[in-house]
């Protein structure tokens, strides 16, 4: 196999070398496999003056050029996929077979907002004679972006895409411990012959370089996917600077499986979706909620298909499930568990770390669970599904939004008039019914309550990357 990237920086269209370095480390083994660039002052002031001379370029391209250019990326993407596949799964430690499918995501992601760039129509306002109206959407100016490692590449993807595709320059910082992908889309731009400052990359010590771009009068848009916690703080700096922010936060997903819902299928289909990428994605089922009638057989089959799950190393093309991608997913996996079920929670499998090198932890599944347990309100963000009993509609979609969060729910049901209380009811950016995928590039993605706000993909995604102005035109 191929070796794994001699990580660098990409800054004003060149890579660069720093003087300081992490280790990447590999979650299946634990075994260094990289070194990654830690960016010092001078390396962000240079992107900076960078990505201000690349706006001035880009937003003058033209939309159809942009489209290409993001296009000739997208394609050099799909025909790497293996290698970069390869790539994400020595550093995040998910199966093969996942990294290819995330890397075609994130080339959808691009081709998406290719098209969207040709489609940023303004609008002209009818007005009374000798005066006109028009509203346009305009690139916003240099964007501060902040990718997370649950998926190396698809992540940093949605936000390269919006700006891009909106005629923005953006400073990258993408995540320390999975950086690979975003250098992957990075070589793809430089390959495809994106102007020089449009798009810069930088690794570190994430607070550091927050707390360095945010308050610089040219960066105009802070967008961030990643944890609750840290995505208020980067909100409070920004509102400090009065700029937007794009905020893809925490998710607790609930399921909500009726009385006249199939519990094997719904049971089967819930087991698989909760042990991919080893449960850390953001709209991850965590709480399922099944009517008391058909509980019994859900978690029956459930637990059956959760015990199948092979776990291993993500290269072997046996393995469905990897590691998690770091020690502190296993920590909180083992807290979450130990206090659920000191508090009466029954732990139906799992539980157990394998006695081997790696961040690995099995598909756990705790039932009659606590409302008074940890993680009936803390996002888990791994392999960790919580199977409780109701008796009735109004108790799961009362439970279902009983989180501060409000990112992805589900629904097993065939009935419609289920299917208009839960549309109308549970508070989520993302209600999916008998299927249990959140998102697709065309459909608009985000948070409501503590889960963020704005919205990626969609028609609606790109225009947080714009300003609207409008222009009032009297003819002399
Ligand atoms: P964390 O909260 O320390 O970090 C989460 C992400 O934010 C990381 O990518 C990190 O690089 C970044 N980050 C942290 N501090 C930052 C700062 N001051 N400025 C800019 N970026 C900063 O936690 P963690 O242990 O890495 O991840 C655990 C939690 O993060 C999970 O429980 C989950 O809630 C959340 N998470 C969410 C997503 C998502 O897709 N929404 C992805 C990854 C992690």
């Amino acid at each position: 196999m191929h070796d794994y990237p001699d990580l660098q920086l990409y800054i004003g269209g060149a890579w660069r070398k720093t003087a300081e370095s992490l280790p990447v480390i590999n979650p299946a083994d634990e075994t260094v496999i990289g070194k990654l660039p830690v960016a010092a002052t001078s390396d962000l002031d240079d992107a900076l003056e960078a990505a201000a001379r690349g706006f001035e370029i880009w937003r003058r391209t033209a939309p159809m050029r942009r489209a290409e250019i993001i296009r000739t990326a997208a394609g050099l993407l799909r025909a790497r996929i293996d290698e970069i596949a390869a790539d994400i799964t020595r550093e995040h430690g998910k199966p093969f077979q996942q990294a290819r499918l995330e890397v075609i995501r994130g080339a959808e992601f691009f081709e998406w907002d290719a098209g969207e760039a040709e489609r940023i129509y303004g609008r002209v306002i009818p007005s009374e004679p000798g005066i006109r109206y028009i509203v346009h959407h305009q690139p916003i100016g240099t964007v501060a972006a902040f990718s997370p490692w649950n998926f190396p590449l698809s992540q940093p993807a949605r936000k390269v895409a919006g700006a891009l595709g909106a005629g923005c320059s953006i400073i990258l910082k993408a995540a320390e411990e999975t950086p690979a992908g975003a250098w992957h889309i990075a070589r793809a731009f430089h390959d495809a012959g994106l102007p020089a400052g449009v798009l810069n990359l930088v690794f570190g010590v994430p607070a550091t370089i927050s707390d360095y771009l945010i308050p610089q009068p040219q960066v105009r848009l802070i967008a961030f996917t990643g944890s609750t916690v840290v995505g208020k703080h980067l909100t409070g700096l920004a509102a400090r600077y009065a700029k937007p922010v794009l905020m893809e936060l925490g998710g607790h997903a609930p399921v909500i499986v009726c009385d006249d819902a199939d519990p094997v299928k719904a049971g089967v289909a819930s087991a698989i979706r909760k042990a991919r990428n080893a449960g850390q994605v953001c709209t991850s089922p965590t709480r399922f909620f099944a009517h008391e009638k058909i509980f019994a057989a859900y978690r029956d089959a459930f637990v059956e298909r959760a015990k199948a799950v092979k776990m291993g190393n993500g290269l072997d093309p046996e393995t469905e499930m990897g590691p998690t991608a770091n020690h502190r997913r296993v920590e909180a996996m083992e807290m979450l568990v130990a206090d659920a079920v000191a508090k009466g929670a029954r732990l139906l499998t799992g539980g157990q770390r394998p006695n081997t090198p790696g961040y690995f932890y099995p598909v756990t599944v705790l039932s009659e669970v606590p409302d008074d347990a940890r993680v009936m309100q803390e996002e888990p963000f791994g392999p960790l599904a919580i199977i409780n009993p109701v008796t009735s509609l109004d108790e799961a979609i009362r439970r279902a939004n009983s989180v501060p969060y409000g990112l992805a729910a589900y629904a097993f049901t065939n009935s419609a008039a289920n299917v208009d209380r839960i549309t109308d009811e549970v508070e989520a950016g993302n209600v999916s019914i008998n299927t249990l995928e959140a998102s697709v590039a065309a459909t608009p993605f985000g948070g409501v309550k503590e889960s963020g706000f704005g919205r990626e993909g969609g028609a609606e995604g790109i225009l947080h990357y714009t300003v609207v102005k409008t222009v009032s035109h009297r003819m002399e």
